[in-house]
């Protein structure tokens, strides 16, 4: 069965199920947070100190608590932070339960998969922004040796597991494959919803449909951002426009780089952002123009870097796609893939996405292909620190005073990240006064948790939290 059929199927089955009154959840079992074998939620027991991490047995518990289980980190040096972390998990799951088809799973989870399947944004070629295959309850089960035992124990789990395994691999799909085409998708085609759930970038004469209004404050919640934009909370559109939204709240809030209070007597507001490991965002870069309409008098540019953007361009090169969009990107850095200006009513914002698609990683020696230096960097959700190249940017950021923030999924993440790699670089650069700033929740992470992989309940979101690498003192 394909994974987004049994997703419809499961949709169905609750629709079902919450017409006669009876919710149901949904949950493929968890995972013992110390020895990483799969379990029924139910048998695993909680860590007593924090109430966030889950164990097989007090064996597991006692092995983990001392450093000696699969993580490095010893949990008795985490379980008060965790136990920290475990706070905004009420915080998160009212963001959650405030859309009309979020629901939150017996282990704390939200399943994005059934959530798209209501609106049959099923993933792959043909669908669109949504073409990013979904994150399935299985999507992270591998064929690891834990897992085997777990298939030989269960058959049925076994047979369930192949079979969604072997229809994942049948899914066509390739990030940016859009951007091979002629033109950018329209409002339409992109978002694949019906009229009403739509967000809106065509205000032109032809589209007849009204602008926003002109932001006259921060937009600091998903409520603020649904009425400014008159999109009803029954629209799924934050499961995508998270990205643009984090972005917005980045160079707002957080390095307050961009302000809504740019004035119109005022000289307008040009910022450079250099994007790193860009992957899903390249299925809908035309909801970037949501910052245009966002920032009034702002021209942003957001550059794109990252192994898919690399290949990407190499494909677009080929005479095969002469005629795509991302054909002169490829050859020519300097051509943005995509332009947006915001109608005047609205501050006539403008971006502009650039692909830089000449080297893999981002790499100080690039920096001239763009002609400006970048006001920030930027790294959303990209597991930056798991790559040895998280280095260099570290580095280029503090010699060259460039603001950096990263999002993850994960306070304690970014924590461990801050207190590794991050210090060590830090280390070096010593006549930098850097202040090391706490971890934020972003307000426009993605609605939901995602499946927990290994039992941990402390909110597990994409685009979850904000970690700022290095700003500099006012
Ligand atoms: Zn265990
Ligand atoms: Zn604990």
């Amino acid at each position: 069965m394909n994974p987004f059929d049994l997703a419809l199927r499961d949709f169905q089955l609750r629709r079902a199920a919450e017409r006669y009154g009876n919710p149901i959840t949904f949950t493929c079992g968890g995972r013992c947070f110390g020895c990483n074998a799969p379990a029924d939620i139910s048998m695993l027991k909680k860590c007593s100190g924090c109430g966030a991490v889950l164990y097989c047995s007090q064996k597991c518990q006692r092995l983990d608590w001392n450093g000696k289980m699969m993580e490095s980190i010893a949990h008795k040096s985490w379980c008060s932070k965790f136990k920290a972390h475990l706070h905004r998990l009420d915080t998160v799951q009212s963001v959650i339960k405030s859309f009309p088809w979020g629901r939150v799973e017996a282990d704390g989870t939200f399943y994005n998969d059934c959530a798209r399947a209501q609106f049959y944004l099923l993933g792959g070629a043909g669908f669109g922004f949504w073409s990013q295959s979904g994150m399935g309850l299985f999507e992270e089960a591998e064929d690891d040796e834990s897992m085997k035992t777990h298939r030989m124990k269960w058959p049925a789990f076994d047979e369930h597991w192949r079979a969604i395994k072997q229809e994942k691999a049948q899914i066509t799909f390739m990030n940016g494959q859009d951007l091979l085409k002629a033109t950018h998708l329209n409002d339409k085609d992109g978002w694949k919803l019906p009229q009403n759930l739509l967000v809106r970038r065509d205000f032109t004469a032809t589209a007849r449909f009204k602008a926003p209004h002109r932001v006259r404050s921060l937009i600091c919640n998903w409520d603020d951002w649904h009425a400014w934009r008159n999109v009803p909370k029954s629209s799924p559109a934050s499961l995508l426009m998270h990205y643009p939204l984090t972005i917005y709240w980045i160079l707002c809030h957080t390095l307050k780089l961009a302000s809504v209070g740019a004035d119109a007597h005022n000289e307008r507001v040009h910022l450079t952002v250099h994007y790193i490991g860009a992957e899903v965002e390249l299925n809908f870069i035309p909801i970037l123009s949501e910052l245009a309409l966002l920032l009034p008098h702002h021209d942003l540019d957001i550059v794109l870097f990252g192994p898919c953007v690399f290949y990407l361009g190499q494909e677009g090169a080929t005479a095969a796609h002469r005629t795509s969009l991302i054909s002169r990107s490829a050859h020519d850095g300097n051509i943005p893939i995509f332009t947006y200006d915001a109608p005047d009513s609205c501050g006539s914002g403008c971006v502009r996405v650039f692909l830089h698609t000449a080297s893999k990683y981002w790499d100080k020696k690039d920096l001239p292909t763009y002609g400006k230096h970048p006001d920030a960097i930027l790294a959303c959700n990209a597991g930056l620190f798991t790559y040895d190249a998280s280095h260099n940017v570290v580095h280029a950021s503090l010699e060259d005073r460039i603001p950096f923030a990263v999002t993850d999924y994960q306070e304690y993440m970014l924590e461990s990240n801050r207190d590794t790699v991050v210090l060590r670089s830090l280390l070096r650069n010593t006549h930098l006064n850097v202040v090391s700033r706490p971890v934020e929740l972003n307000p426009f992470h993605q609605p939901g948790q995602r499946y927990l992989r290994r039992a941990n309940f402390a909110p597990n979101l994409v685009n979850g939290f904000i970690f700022v690498v290095y700003q500099p003192e006012d």
